[in-house]
This record gives structure tokens, C-alpha cells and sequence, in this order.
């Protein structure tokens, strides 16, 4: 299995520690954000209903319940409403855009990160805004605390964004609280919100790495999961077919003749096999190199192949030697079929540039579809007929002997 590859190997010092949280806050790998994104839209909608609903409450219980009973608690009840009123009008555009980009392809367009982070500013600076407003009558930042938790958990938000976001939003809210006329209380809130924002921050980049982290492996799992189905696809080409030529190797020629002496049983039509070994092909090999003799092999598989029909199979049987599978073909017709390849081989030249002239020997043997292993009978009367071919002085073609 393929090691997740560590990023560093020996310990690492400060400055490793400074490139490490400088790669982290500016992190931009694009399937990372791709995948932030969609989350993110399709979180924005839910986001949406539940802030309405939210905003819904809040505008009830604090315009119905309970009237004002002086002129700074009216001032701070309609304060509430109307942030409420803001926040719910915001968030129902947020969610129908949330819905229509969700819908679209290409989600790292610069207007559906707009209004990820647009929202995320929004959220914060109404958690600012609430929080000034409730100095009023309170001496509460709770509106600042659930401003910075939201973002937070509902939104995937880069590190470096986030970082600026917060210490925006935490600026926001130390000169909002400018609002509290108790300069005890507002120092407290202060120190309090300096914590809710490291707070917020440290939140937002957990769940950032947890996310990055879960991309990463998705697309180490990808790349094992193509590798392996590379591999799977090589095997199987290479259980089937010689590497060498191209040709179905034997075992896949056998399969072929199985199916073809099953079909001969059905149809009682007439197939034949064929072996073809070139001549003196070790001289080749001793004269110009095993590497020229592999270039002669693949030219001569082509040439077999170009020269017979698209039912014919052609099979590297190994070595020098071939085999070809003619259905629906008479014995006769095979040899015919063999004596046009034994002449076109002996004129054609193959190899680099053509330039080897080869000669092979024939033996031709019919199928018999009611012989229990119909190939291996068929084999060795080829065989026979082919080594009679080469006592005869080569380059010629021999039909099957009597019964072998
Ligand atoms: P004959 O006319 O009797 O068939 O003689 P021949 O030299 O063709 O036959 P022999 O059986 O003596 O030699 C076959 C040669 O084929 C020997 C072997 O090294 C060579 N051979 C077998 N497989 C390969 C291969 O994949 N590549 C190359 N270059 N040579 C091969
Ligand atoms: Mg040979
Ligand atoms: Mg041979």
C-alpha cells in the first residue's frame, strides 16, 4: 500500500514550524476550496430558514412581550427588531443564491465565494451590531459569542480568511462597546471577546483541516483506485495477448477454439487450424541480434494479421511459431488460405525497413467438433504436417497426415 507521504522526515525546526503555518493560513489547493464551496452552498440554505426562523422569534418576543418601560429599553427593543428584520431579509437572499449556485458547476466562482465570505462578514458584524445595541440595557456580548460560533461550525472557511475576518469583526466589537457606560463592565467584555474570537478562529481552523484532511485522502483514495485499475487492466491484456506481437497468447487461442468446436457442434460448418513456423529463424537471431528478431516477430504477426480475414484468429502458439484459427473453412480452402501466406512471406521482406527475407513452414489440420479435445487432436496432426513440411525442404505447405 502506498505510504501518505510525510512532510518532513527529519525534525523539524522554527523555520519549518513558520513555513508550516504560512502554508496553512494561505492554503488555496483548488480541490479543497472546490469541495469547501460546495458544502458551503448548500449549507447557506439551510442556514437561511434557520436564521429566519431565528429572526422571526426575536422580533416576536421583543416587539410583543412585555412593553417598554423606559425610553432607553424602546430604544434597544426596536434596535433588536430591526437587526432581526435586516437578518432575515440578508439571509433569504443569501439562501435563494445559496440554492441557485449550488445548481451550477464551477463552484470557485468569485461570486459564489462572495457570498460565502459576504455572508460570514455579514453574520460577524451583526453579531457586533447586536452586541453594541444590547450595551443598553445589558451588560450581555452573548449576540458577539453566537456571531463567531456560527461562522465557525457552518462554514468551511480558508485559515488566512478566517484570521482576517475575525480580528476585523474583534476590532468591530472593542470599539463597539464604546456603547456600555460601565468602564469596568466594558473592560470586562473587552478581554472577553478577545477570547471569543481566538475561540471562533481555532474552531473555524479544525474544522478546515478535518475538511482539507478529508479531501486529501478522497483523492489519494482516487489515484490508488485508477492505479489499480490500470493494473487490473494490464493483467488482463497480458493474460490474453503476447506482449511481444500483439497476438492472443495460447491460452486465449485455446478459449477461442473452445467456443469455435462448441459452435462446429451446433452448425456442423467446417473450420480448420493452421501452424506457421518460420524457417531457420535461430540464423536471424545469431546474425543480426535477438532485438532484430523480436522487430522481425512483431512484422510478422502484422503482416498475418493484414493478410487474413477478420473472423481468422491469429495466435503466437511461441518462439517462431503461429497459429490461426479459420472458421467456416474447408480444409482445402485453408490450404489455398496457407499457400497465398507462404508465397506473399517469401516475396515480402519484414523486419526494419523490410529488410529480412524469410520463408515459413505450413501444416494444416481440420477441427473436429466431436473429438474430446478437439484442439490438442487438431495440434498435433498440424504439428506433424508442418514437421513433414520442413523434412520436404521448408517453405512449403503440408495438410494434416493420416489420423496421427
Ligand atoms: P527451423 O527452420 O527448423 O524452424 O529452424 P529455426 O531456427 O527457425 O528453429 P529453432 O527451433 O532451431 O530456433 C527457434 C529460435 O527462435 C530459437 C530461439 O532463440 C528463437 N526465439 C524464440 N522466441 C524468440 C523471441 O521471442 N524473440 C527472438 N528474437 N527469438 C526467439
Ligand atoms: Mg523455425
Ligand atoms: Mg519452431
Amino acid at each position: 500500500m502506498q505510504r501518505i507521504p510525510r512532510l518532513q522526515e527529519r525534525r523539524p525546526d522554527q523555520g519549518d514550524y513558520l513555513l508550516l503555518a504560512w502554508r496553512f493560513l494561505t492554503s488555496s489547493d483548488p480541490d479543497i476550496v472546490a469541495d469547501a464551496s460546495k458544502v458551503n452552498l448548500r449549507r447557506l440554505q439551510y442556514m437561511a430558514f434557520g436564521a429566519v426562523l431565528v429572526s422571526i422569534v426575536h422580533i416576536v418576543v421583543f416587539g410583543l412581550f412585555q412593553p417598554a418601560t423606559s425610553a432607553v429599553e424602546l430604544r434597544w427593543r426596536s434596535g433588536i427588531i430591526v437587526s432581526h428584520l435586516v437578518i432575515a431579509a440578508f439571509m433569504v437572499v443569501v439562501g435563494w443564491f445559496g440554492g441557485r449556485f449550488s445548481k451550477e458547476s464551477g463552484q470557485q466562482r468569485w461570486s459564489a465565494q462572495l457570498l460565502q465570505y459576504g455572508t460570514a462578514t455579514f453574520i460577524l458584524g451583526m453579531g457586533v451590531a447586536i452586541a453594541a445595541i444590547d450595551q443598553l440595557a445589558t451588560t450581555s456580548i452573548a449576540p458577539f459569542l453566537i456571531a463567531c460560533a456560527i461562522p465557525a461550525l457552518l462554514l468551511l472557511i480558508r485559515p488566512g480568511v478566517t484570521l482576517l475576518l475575525y480580528l476585523a469583526a474583534y476590532a468591530g466589537f472593542f470599539g463597539a462597546m464604546w456603547m456600555q457606560a460601565d468602564p469596568a463592565i466594558r473592560l470586562s467584555n473587552q478581554t472577553n471577546g478577545l477570547t471569543v474570537m481566538g475561540l471562533g478562529i481555532v474552531l473555524s481552523w479544525t474544522l478546515w483541516s478535518t475538511h482539507a484532511r478529508t479531501v486529501e485522502q478522497q483523492k489519494l483514495i482516487q489515484e490508488q483506485q485508477q492505479t489499480l485499475q490500470a493494473t487490473n487492466a494490464r493483467l488482463s491484456y497480458l493474460a490474453a495477448y503476447d506482449e511481444l506481437t500483439g497476438l492472443c497468447n495460447r491460452r486465449e487461442f485455446q478459449r477461442l477454439v473452445t467456443k469455435e468446436l462448441q459452435r462446429m457442434g451446433r452448425t456442423h460448418h467446417p473450420s480448420c487450424i493452421m501452424l506457421i513456423d518460420i524457417d531457420f529463424f535461430k540464423l536471424i537471431n545469431d546474425t543480426y541480434g535477438h532485438p532484430m528478431g523480436d522487430r522481425l516477430l512483431q512484422s510478422f504477426g502484422e503482416h498475418l494479421q493484414n493478410e487474413l480475414r477478420v473472423i481468422d484468429t491469429v495466435g503466437r502458439w511461441g518462439g517462431e511459431e503461429f497459429i490461426v484459427l479459420l472458421p467456416e473453412t474447408t480444409l482445402t480452402e485453408s490450404l489455398q488460405t496457407a499457400e497465398r501466406l507462404r508465397a506473399g512471406i517469401e516475396t515480402k521482406g519484414f523486419g526494419p525497413q523490410r529488410s529480412l527475407n524469410i520463408t515459413a513452414s505450413f501444416g494444416v489440420a481440420p477441427l473436429r467438433p466431436y473429438d474430446t479435445d478437439g484442439l490438442q487432436v487438431a495440434y498435433r496432426q498440424a504439428d506433424a504436417a508442418m514437421y513433414s513440411a520442413k523434412q520436404a525442404g521448408r517453405n512449403c505447405v503440408r495438410p494434416q497426415m493420416a489420423d496421427v
